[in-house]
């Protein structure tokens, strides 16, 4: 199986100025790119090469396989849950109740979410994911993805340096203060609804 670079749902100039295009033809065109030429690469001639993406994250010990798979799909979930249009301010319904429940209230859950986020030391990703019967708020370094550990993410931020540095530079919480305004809350709630809370 070879792994190919994902299309974004958008276009490259459609999450400007919060995201600038010069960031998403890197960060997309260059850095997603390699991480898939890699994982290309690495899983040639392994018990891994005709295994999907998320099950190489499941399988793969750690190391560069498991980095490179695991970046492929961080990259493709991040840009998947952002939009230009954002139909939604603040999610609805279920996925709205079940935020309620674990954090309190929506404001809530984003601030202690944009936290963890400011918090974070080094590169990683910050999660929101299902975890049994309640949400919770995950940051993980580098490239790990909470999939190991058994959790469902339904949205995640990008926190490594290239995710930010041309428009923002060192202003991370500027860059996370601007992330709430392109998130799709549509997809977020579709995939909690996949997802589902454990009764
Ligand atoms: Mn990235």
């Amino acid at each position: 199986m070879k792994h190919e670079l994902p299309m974004l749902p958008y276009a490259l100039d459609a999450l400007a100025p919060k995201m600038s295009r010069k960031t998403l033809e890197f960060h997309h065109g260059k850095h997603h790119q390699a991480y898939v030429d890699n994982l290309n690469k690495l899983a040639a001639g392994t018990r891994f090469e005709d295994m999907p993406v998320e099950a190489i994250i499941r399988e793969a010990d750690a190391g560069p396989l498991f980095n490179n798979a695991a970046q492929v799909w961080n990259h493709t979930f991040f840009f998947d849950g952002l939009t230009p249009q954002q139909k939604l301010k603040e999610p609805e319904g279920m996925l709205l109740e079940a935020i309620e429940m674990s954090f309190g209230s929506f404001g809530s859950m984003k601030e202690q979410f944009s936290k963890a986020a400011t918090a974070l030391f080094g590169s990683g990703w910050v999660w929101l994911v299902i975890d049994g019967k309640e949400l919770d708020i995950v940051p993980t370094a580098n490239a790990y993805n909470p999939l190991k550990d058994g959790k469902t993410p339904i949205l995640t931020l990008d926190v490594w340096e290239h995710a930010y540095y041309l428009d923002y530079q060192n202003r991370r919480a500027e860059f996370i203060a601007n992330f709430w305004d392109l998130v799709d809350w549509e997809k977020v709630q579709q995939r909690f609804e996949r997802g589902e809370l454990k009764k």
